[in-house]
């Protein structure tokens, strides 16, 4: 198989990965002989952040799609009847040069199916971060996928190489993943967690005597698969707190659930609305830069976030006895729960407001969204009507509008 086939095939199967997002754009390439470069899909490219919020350029494959287990939701498990291919250590390590010097990315995203043994799988894919590291002296982002059940050494030496280290929890509940992905053991995973944790811990140690040795300074991650098992969103960011806590990981990647071919009777028949991911993600967000505690974003028996409107103006609206908030003497808490203030707009209002009296016109001038945030703030020239906070039409501002849909011709 030449190795272009091997990585149409190993990057589509690496693409149900959401550890890296790749954005969506036209298709356009250039075989006919015509113009340079293509936007092609298959060909592994994504796009993911820095710890800095640079925007990076991925190389995104799997070093192999055959796998020895039989995770249901997994397009390569191994009774799942797909093409399979394999790339050599070599051949990933020159490909990622490759398009290294020709500048298409600025690392190497590298995840495997599990074949022979967790650590035979693992050794393989540290001898490519080995290589590109020490013989090639890349200075690119690395982000390796971790095998739980792979000895510690191995794991020890991925985060020498590595900028990023992440293992899969995969289901918000451990019930599930025993029920879909019978080989898959959660406390080896969480115990992965756990010295990962430990390692990054010893590695930003500044008291130590010795210079402690470089481990992952990206941190670690994970990804959870949303709408595989008929756990709720409440479940689902209690399980991703309880990873920050536990674990401090840099990110919970959410996965929209997608039906793949000849799935099992155990999976649902179809995908998730992809606005779920949308609102966990943001959800998500609240928990960590807004100061929200998992079980106060959530209402309801049913324990899900509302689709129509982002979590956040869903909390104020259940908590109209907090508003109007008067912004000129508010706390940075307190003003993080307002609907439409970010973190930025936050510490710009907390700025000037220590040289001026601030109103509507300032917001604009800040570059604050007002429309969200007026009918729950108080500024000097601004007081939203008592009616307005606490009728029941306030929600129908922000839903959306209603669209006619087509007939599909
Ligand atoms: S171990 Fe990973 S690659 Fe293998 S079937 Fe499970 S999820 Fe898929």
């Amino acid at each position: 198989m030449d190795l272009h086939r091997k990585l149409e095939i190993l990057a589509d199967a690496a693409k149900y990965d959401a550890s890296c997002a790749s954005s969506g754009t036209e298709l356009r390439d250039s075989s006919d002989g015509k113009g340079l470069g293509s936007t092609a899909p298959g060909m592994g490219i994504c796009h993911s952040y820095a710890p800095d919020g640079r925007c990076i350029s991925l190389l995104k494959v799997l070093l192999t799609n055959a796998c020895n287990y039989d995770c249901l939701y997994c397009v390569n498990r191994t009774s799942s009847n797909v093409p399979r291919a394999r790339f050599t250590v070599d051949e990933v390590v020159k490909l990622t040069i490759d398009f290294y010097r020709r500048n298409y990315i600025e690392g190497l995203f590298l995840s495997s199916g599990i074949i022979r043994s967790a650590d035979y799988t693992m050794e393989q894919v540290v001898s490519v971060a080995r290589k590109l590291r020490e013989e090639h002296h890349f200075r690119g982002y690395i982000h390796l996928k971790t095998i739980p059940e792979a000895d510690d050494a191995l794991i020890t030496e991925a985060g020498k190489y590595a900028d990023r280290l992440s293992i899969n929890i995969e289901m918000p509940e451990e019930t599930s993943l025993k029920r879909l992905a019978p080989e898959k053991d959660v406390r080896a995973i969480r115990r992965t967690m756990g010295r990962l944790r430990l390692k990054l811990d010893e590695a930003k140690d500044t008291t130590a005597k010795a210079r402690p040795p470089r481990f992952a300074p990206a941190g670690q991650s994970t990804q959870m698969i949303v709408g595989a098992d008929a756990a709720s969103d409440r479940t689902i960011l209690d399980t991703s707190a309880n990873l920050y806590g536990a674990y401090r990981l840099k990110r919970v990647y959410y996965s929209a659930f997608s039906p793949i071919p000849d799935s099992s009777r155990a999976l649902p028949l179809a995908a998730p609305p992809l606005v779920r991911e949308h609102r966990l993600y943001q959800a998500d967000w609240l928990m960590r830069f807004y100061g929200f505690a998992s079980g106060e974003i959530v209402d309801g028996d049913a324990g899900m976030l509302p689709l129509d409107i982002d979590p956040k103006l869903a909390w104020a609206l259940r908590h109209r006895d907090r508003f109007p908030l008067d912004i000129r003497s508010a706390s940075r808490e307190e003003l993080l729960r307002v609907p439409g203030f970010g973190t930025k707009a936050v510490d710009r209002i907390l700025a000037t407001r220590r040289f001026t009296t601030l109103r509507v016109a300032d917001l604009a001038r800040l570059h604050i969204p007002r429309a969200k945030a007026l009918p729950f703030i108080v500024l000097s020239d601004h007081r939203p009507s008592p009616r307005l906070l606490e009728g029941a039409e306030l929600v129908e501002r922000f839903r959306p509008t209603a669209k006619q849909l087509g007939f599909g011709f």
